[in-house]
């Protein structure tokens, strides 16, 4: 009797161990739980709180067992909550946010709360409650929302006429877009297309609608693109605009566009060409006028040396010598300005252009000045083909070579290396020599007509060549610049865009 009774008392000893080590797992699992989860019976009195639940309050859970809800969350709180307690003890499940300022009153925490009703056998019991931090997700939500504001008010007041374009359609616009398109207001664009702001046809006879597929095709493909486009107000008016797309969320085929008027830098740009098509006509016909009467000079001036050369003193001799050369040199300056203003006169296409051919024959002009001076001129990896217009490229080598060789020092034989650089946009042509290099002071007005450096020793030279360079490079939407230490060789570079627009 004694054992069996002391082995029911086992039996029940292992069953109470049993359930405790259960309770001891199931507190271990909900106090490990990234909630605060707590449960109220009917009459609101707390039955039991997890560690974080507990914390939340600052109470220590024998205190908070069997406290009413009201005296833990405060008169206030009771009250505004009061209502999704008693819809809880309805059988009802509640959910709502909170905004509770920190014990401190230092910041604001978030929580979201779950109030589930307990409902057993048919009646409600109590209710769960599950709190969840959530001010991490709420502060990043608030930051991504600030940022939004934040760029949106960017995007809208910016100055520059802003669209963003999605897949096939405009979804948004700017004030400043809106008012460069004389919109009645800014939603009417959105959901278009650019047939609302363009003519059916630009200028060039091509369709819109077949162009802008084109530059948009560019812009997702290679990050961006650039173009000039005729557009159309809404009130029918036509502008000449710029206008540059860039994928900014490839996925999404998202590009931002950016329109900018440019009718007004067109009619300037015309009206500049037509002037300085004038300047250089002028300065064509004068040249050629002026080669005729300095003919004539030349060619007395060579008779009247046979002529009276016996009966001169050597005086009178040297005065002849200088006349003549004076009037060979005018007139290799009005040649070398004459071959200037010839830069861009004829209409001509610009077309690929092997720079290895435009070089060689280049090379093959200043045969003579390569072999006499034993120049080396070295191309260390193949030129590319570039478009543009063959003779002038040719003419610019010759003129950067020839100078490279012309210039040397005279204690070395002269090295010219040629090179071509490439940069996302541009093309740059080097050529860099050893020879005596130029002033820091002189390279700014290098490039401009008749500039020569004045050095004790003269150099056979009209200062044309350089002006012509610049002249082809900017013919090309290009431009060149010198890199030079005097004494240490100089390298001049030329940059010619990729994109070139015929100029
Ligand atoms: P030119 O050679 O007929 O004088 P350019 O216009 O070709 O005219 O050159 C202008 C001036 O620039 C030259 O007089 C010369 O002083 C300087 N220059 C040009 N190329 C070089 C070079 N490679 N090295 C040193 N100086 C140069």
């Amino acid at each position: 009797m004694k054992v069996t009774h002391s082995l029911t008392e086992r039996l029940f000893a292992e069953q109470a161990e049993r359930l405790r080590q259960h309770e001891r797992d199931l507190a271990a699992i909900l106090d490990n739980m990234p909630a605060m989860i707590g449960y109220w019976d009917r009459d609101l009195r707390n039955r039991f709180g997890n560690h974080a639940y507990y914390d939340w309050f600052g109470i220590d859970p024998a205190t908070m067992s069997g406290m009413h809800i009201r005296d833990v969350i405060g008169e206030e709180r009771f009250r505004l909550n009061f209502p999704y307690m008693q819809a809880a003890l309805r059988g009802e499940r509640q959910q709502f946010e909170r905004e509770i300022p920190t014990p401190d009153g230092s910041r604001v925490r978030f929580s979201l709360a779950d109030y589930i009703p307990d409902i057993r056998d048919g009646e409600v019991h109590g209710f769960f409650v599950l709190v969840s931090d959530v001010t991490r997700l709420k502060e990043t939500e608030m930051a991504l929302r600030d940022s939004e504001t934040r760029f949106r008010t960017l995007f809208d007041d910016s100055a520059e006429a802003l669209l963003l374009w999605e897949n096939d359609a405009f979804v948004g616009c700017n004030i400043a877009a809106a008012t460069l398109l004389r919109l009645p207001s800014r939603e009417v664009l959105l959901g278009g297309s650019f047939d609302a702001i363009s003519p059916p046809l630009q200028p060039d006879g091509v369709a819109s609608a077949d162009r802008i597929a084109a530059m948009v095709a560019a812009a997702h493909a290679i990050g961006n693109s650039l173009f000039e486009w005729e557009c159309r107000t809404a009130d029918g008016r036509h502008f000449t605009a710029e206008m540059l797309l860039t994928s900014i969320q490839a996925d999404r085929r998202l590009l931002h566009v950016v329109l900018r008027d440019i009718s007004a830098a067109k009619a300037v740009e015309a009206e500049l060409r037509r002037s300085n098509a004038e300047l250089e006509s002028f300065a064509y016909a004068v040249s050629h006028d002026l080669r005729q009467p300095l003919r004539m000079i030349a060619s007395f001036l060579g008779l009247l040396d046979r002529k009276v050369r016996g009966g001169l003193d050597e005086e009178g001799r040297s005065f002849i010598d200088f006349a003549i050369d004076g009037a060979k040199r005018l007139d290799r300056m009005i040649v070398a300005l004459l071959d200037y203003s010839r830069i861009g006169r004829r209409e001509q296409e610009k077309e690929n252009v092997e720079l290895t051919l435009a070089l060689n024959r280049a090379l093959d002009a200043l045969g003579a000045v390569i072999t006499e001076s034993a120049a080396e001129v070295v191309v260390p990896h193949p030129l590319p083909c570039v478009v543009g217009f063959a003779s002038e490229l040719e003419r610019l080598f010759q003129n950067l070579v020839g100078n490279a060789v012309k210039y040397r020092a005279p204690d070395r034989p002269p090295r010219v290396v040629v090179e071509c650089r490439e940069t996302p946009r541009e093309w740059i042509l080097v050529v860099s020599d050893n020879g005596i290099g130029i002033p820091a002071d002189q390279q700014g007005q290098l490039f401009n007509v008749f500039h020569r450096v004045v050095r004790g020793v003269e150099y056979e030279g009209t200062g044309i060549g350089l002006a012509s360079c610049r002249k082809i490079a900017q013919r090309h939407g290009g431009r060149i610049w010198v890199e030079s230490e005097d004494g240490k060789g100089a390298t001049f570079l030329t940059a010619l865009p990729k994109n070139v627009r015929s100029g």
